[in-house]
């Protein structure tokens, strides 16, 4: 077994164990594979053990991957900081932003979709734990997001995604109950199924407080090399 393919299956398996200890189902959880900083030669691999999703935060280099894995049928999930000129990329190479904490990049972003192109998945990104450096949006900005976001025509406003500081667990219960709050007052209360948080450090804390979707990088491809 290539070390790849070990690594995933360990993951999995962290997941699984979660999920059990949560008492949830192991479907309601994705694996989000966070492959920034790694070459596409092993997105090819990892995409050879069966994983389909990956996540990307730098635009260039992400659309550098795309292009050269473009015969593989990859679901790519842009999870960077979202700059108002880069919206039309997004728009048109990804299936999936996390990284949404306005409006006007929602509009945009739903502008530069085209009608052929299945509606763009959002997830609106909230600065749960109020930290000076983060991006994201502020928990009472939620409410009126959602209104606004939902109806826009080419964007399927998914959920929320979250990034805690390191050993603040306890913010993943406070967006699970935003989460909840929304989904009781959302116009299209079954599209709302997505909370995007956890990563290779936290994924049991984030899966026991609800996450759905944990984006996993250092644990599937190992430590990240920023020297180039
Ligand atoms: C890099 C990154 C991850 C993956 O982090 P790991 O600790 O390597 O698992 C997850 N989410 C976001 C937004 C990231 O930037």
């Amino acid at each position: 077994m290539n070390d790849l393919k070990y690594a995933r299956e360990l993951v999995l398996d962290q997941i699984k164990q979660a999920c059990q200890i949560a008492q949830r189902e192991r479907s309601e959880v994705q694996l989000l594979a966070v492959s920034k900083t790694h070459p596409s030669s092993r997105l090819k691999e990892m995409y050879a053990t069966g994983q389909r999703a990956f996540g990307e935060n730098y635009l260039q280099e992400a659309l550098e991957k795309i292009e050269q894995l473009q015969d593989l049928n990859i679901e790519w999930h842009f999870i960077g900081h979202v700059q108002r000129n880069k919206t039309k990329h997004l728009a048109e190479k990804f299936a999936w932003v996390h990284g949404v904490d306005r409006l006007i990049i929602a509009e945009r972003l739903s502008n530069q979709r085209t009608a052929q192109q299945t509606p763009l998945n959002i997830c609106l990104q909230v600065n749960i734990d109020d930290q000076d450096s983060k991006d994201g949006c502020q928990p009472h900005e939620v409410a009126e997001l959602v209104a606004q976001i939902s109806q826009l025509p080419h964007l399927r406003l998914r959920g929320l995604m979250v990034i805690p500081a390191p050993n603040h667990t306890a913010a993943f219960a406070e967006a699970r109950q935003l989460f909840n709050t929304v989904k009781t007052k959302h116009a299209y209360p079954e599209d709302w199924d997505t909370l995007s948080m956890g990563m290779s450090a936290d994924l049991h804390e984030a899966i026991a407080a609800g996450s759905t979707m944990v984006r996993i990088g250092t644990a599937l491809f190992g430590a990240r090399d920023y020297s180039h």
